[in-house]
């Protein structure tokens, strides 16, 4: 057993680093690419297509522009500091790269007036994601107007974009050379944010796509710093950057279309954890619901003074063992039990005599039942008693043990030993004529006769032809 636990385990474990891996591995795969053009291919080898990155380039900046609104929408509805910082970043990404693409024929003139605003986009970009990350899980103040700064940066990015155009022009400085340290500043704020959430342990499935984004454009970055215009490198650094844009946007709509919320989006195993515990805790409930209820048909079916059955409950169950009877052909009696003159007890000693007298009377009535005969308080000082399986001769029989059980013992209140007694009226089931009202009401009836008949007796139905009186 221990050893199969420890080998469970250590499959376990295998299996979750395995997985750790497999991530660092998809993560860093693009490098191999990267590696693999570099040796490859030369500068030289260029695919220069003008109107194809034109095209290329607005496909990304409308994802981007749909992507700003998206997370926007997000950022309204949760407040999550780190939804704003995307917006900025997706925002600044839109108005910085759009002129790359519709600049791109000017490079025929000059090349950094369409190649300089794709670094410049990255590095805006970087930066907003790498503050996004060190704001995660904050909140924005309640009452704090979320609309507010958008219009703001929208403003810086356009001026950032107009900054970038002048510099373009600047040809009297070594304009690579910027473009270089733009890359790796890119390079250094999108790991940076990697950095971050692995020293911060930030977890989970949107920060997992998060993190492969950043790393995908941290990728990029040197591809596009290795690379030169036109040439494969530069082309692989586009799809490597498309790569982690696609991904990271995924993230931002699934999370639209969730929960809205950058942290709340759960993994599929931690949705299934949650599934399972959720279904335990209703399970639980549903045990507990069930006892109480269980308890409550039982407090809904006894007498709260006596605990014996109350009139409805022995109304049903009579009726249940009518039905029974006439099935099985088999005797049925029942006898109506009431106290003699129970109006003095009370008068005399208190009402609450009276119930101590109801109750003592249950115990002394047990001890003449059988296990299968039913005790029901019908009324105020009345009780019945039904006897399955029992012809009118045993229940006679029972009812004038009862009767003396009664007679001959005393109940104690206080300091005195009182003496009671009953009368009894017995009726025995008649399947052809009876319901169960009938039956009560005839057994009633003898009640009635035995106090007539001066109280402290049992009166029974007269005997049938078949041998008895
Ligand atoms: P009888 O011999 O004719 O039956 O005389 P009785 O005084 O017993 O008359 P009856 O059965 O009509 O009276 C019932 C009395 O029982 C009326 C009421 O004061 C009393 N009683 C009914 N329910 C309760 C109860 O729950 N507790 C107490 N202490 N007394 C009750
Ligand atoms: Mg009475
Ligand atoms: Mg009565």
């Amino acid at each position: 057993m221990e050893r199969e636990q420890i080998k469970n385990e250590a499959v376990r474990l295998f299996a979750v680093w395995y997985s750790r891996l497999i991530i660092v591995f998809l993560a860093f795969l693009p490098l191999s690419l990267i590696l693999y053009i570099d040796y490859e291919t030369s500068s030289k080898d260029a695919f220069v297509a003008h109107n194809f990155h034109v095209v290329a380039i607005a496909f990304a900046t409308l994802f981007s522009a749909f992507l700003s609104y998206i997370t926007w929408r997000c950022y309204v509805a949760t407040g999550e500091v780190l939804l704003r910082w995307l917006v900025y970043g997706f925002l600044g990404f839109t108005i910085i790269y759009a002129p790359h693409g519709f600049l791109t024929h000017h490079g025929a003139e000059n090349l950094w007036v369409f190649v300089l605003f794709g670094p410049a986009s990255r590095l805006v970009l970087a930066f907003c994601f790498l503050i996004a990350m060190l704001k995660y899980g904050e909140m924005t103040e309640p009452g704090a107007i979320r609309n507010k700064g958008f219009i703001i940066a929208i403003i810086i990015f356009l001026i950032i974009a107009l900054l970038v155009y002048q510099a373009a022009h600047l040809t009297q400085f070594d304009l690579n050379w910027w473009r270089l340290l733009t890359e790796y500043l890119s390079i250094s704020l999108f790991l940076g944010a990697v950095l971050w959430m692995l020293v911060q342990n930030i977890r989970g499935y949107m920060p997992l796509q998060y993190g492969i984004a950043m790393i995908w454009f941290a990728l990029s970055c040197l591809s596009f710093s290795i690379g030169t215009v036109w040439d494969h490198q530069w082309w692989l650094a586009h799809i490597i950057f498309a790569s982690g844009f696609l991904l990271l946007s995924f993230g931002v709509v699934q999370a639209f279309l969730t929960t809205g919320s950058f942290k709340t989006i759960y993994s599929q195993t931690e949705l299934f954890q949650q599934i399972i515990r959720e279904k335990k805790k209703s399970e639980r409930a549903l045990i507990e619901l069930k006892a109480v209820n269980q308890k409550l048909e039982e407090l809904a079916a006894t007498d709260s003074l006596t605990r014996v059955a109350n009139r409805r409950e022995f109304m049903k169950r009579s009726e249940e063992e009518m039905s029974r009877s006439s099935r099985n052909s088999t005797d049925l009696c029942l006898m109506v039990i009431d106290f003699d003159h129970f109006k003095e007890i009370n008068d005399q000693y208190g009402h609450q005599a009276g119930d101590k007298v109801l109750k003592d009377f249950v115990k002394l009535a047990k001890e003449v039942m059988r296990p299968s005969d039913l005790l029901g308080r019908i009324g105020g000082e009345e009780f019945a008693l039904l006897l399955p399986e029992t012809n009118i001769r045993s229940a006679v029989k029972v009812a004038e043990r009862l009767r003396q059980h009664i007679e001959e013992e005393s109940i104690v209140i206080g300091s005195k030993r009182i003496k009671l007694t009953i009368s009894i009226g017995v009726a025995e089931y008649q399947p052809k004529v009876d319901t169960v009202k009938k039956w009560l009401h005839r057994a009633d009836e003898f009640l009635y006769q035995a106090k007539d008949k001066g109280r402290n007796r049992v009166v029974v139905e007269a005997f049938d032809a078949d041998g008895r009186e």
